[in-house]
C-alpha cells in the first residue's frame, strides 16, 4: 500500500468537511467485523463461572429484550460431553436453565442409560441463550451475535465430543440446511472438536417410534466417550 502525505489527508478533510460538515462517516467493512477465534478467546473471561457473569446481562441482539431469564448452561465444566441444543424454549426461559420440562426430563433418562448425568460428565447448553419468541428458529443475526458464547463455552470445557439435539441444532452448527437423517450417523467437525447430531428429545416425546434410532446414537456417543 502507498504511503499518503499529510498535506493529502488533511486536503482530503477539509473538503470532506465543506461538503458534508463536521461528522465524519466511515464505511463499516463487516468482514473485519465478523470476529476470528482468538478474539472471541481472549476477550472472555477464562473460567466457566466468570464466563456466565461477564455475559449475563447481555443485549446484542433483539432477543435480550424479550427473555426472562438469560440461560447460560448446566453441568460439569470439565465434561466430556457437551450436549447443544437450538434455544430455549418457555420452561427454559422461565427457569434459566437448559432442558428442563418433560424433554428435560427425557434427556436425564437417556443419560443415565449410558451412565451420564448433568452433573457427571455432562455439560447442556443452547446455541442461542435467550429464547426466541414463540419458540420459532433462530434467526441468522441473532446466531452470528450469539454463537461467539457457545464457541468459547466449548473452548473452556474441551470436551471429547459435540452433540446436537435436533435438527435445527445441528444445522445450526454445521452451517447447512440439511435433513436430520442425512447429518445423522456421520462424525461431524465443529472447531476440532467432533461432532453428532441426534434427535431433540422433544421429537422423541412426539414420535417415540424414533426412540430405537436416539439409542442407537446414544450407544455410539456412550463408545466414544468411553473410549
Ligand atoms: S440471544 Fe445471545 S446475543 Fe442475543 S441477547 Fe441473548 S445472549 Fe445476547
Amino acid at each position: 500500500m502507498g504511503s499518503v502525505s499529510p498535506d493529502a489527508v488533511n486536503r482530503y478533510l477539509k473538503q470532506t468537511r465543506e461538503l458534508y460538515g463536521d461528522e465524519l462517516f466511515l464505511e463499516s467493512n463487516p468482514v473485519s467485523e465478523k470476529k476470528d477465534l482468538q478474539t472471541i478467546h481472549l476477550e472472555f473471561s477464562t473460567e466457566l463461572d466468570s464466563f456466565h457473569q461477564q455475559i449475563h446481562e447481555c443485549q446484542k441482539c433483539r432477543l435480550g429484550q424479550s427473555r426472562t431469564n438469560f440461560v447460560f448452561g448446566v453441568g460439569d465444566p470439565n465434561a466430556s460431553l457437551v450436549l447443544v441444543g437450538e434455544a430455549p424454549g418457555e420452561q427454559e426461559d422461565l427457569k434459566g436453565e437448559p432442558f428442563v420440562g418433560r424433554a428435560g426430563q427425557l434427556l436425564d433418562k437417556i443419560l443415565a442409560a449410558i451412565d451420564r448425568s448433568r452433573e457427571k460428565d455432562v455439560y447442556i447448553c443452547n446455541v442461542l441463550k435467550c429464547r426466541p419468541p414463540q419458540n420459532r428458529d433462530p434467526l441468522a443475526d441473532e446466531v452470528e451475535q450469539c454463537e461467539p458464547y457457545l464457541i468459547h463455552q466449548i473452548n473452556l470445557i474441551q470436551p471429547k465430543l459435540i452433540v446436537a439435539l435436533g435438527r435445527v441444532a445441528g444445522k445450526t452448527l454445521l452451517n447447512v440446511d440439511n435433513s436430520l437423517k442425512s447429518m445423522r450417523g456421520i462424525l461431524h467437525n465443529y472447531h476440532n472438536t467432533p461432532l453428532i447430531v441426534t434427535y431433540h428429545p422433544a421429537a422423541l416425546l412426539r414420535n417415540p417410534n424414533w426412540k430405537p434410532e436416539a439409542w442407537k446414537d446414544f450407544k455410539w456417543i456412550r463408545s466414544m466417550i468411553d473410549a
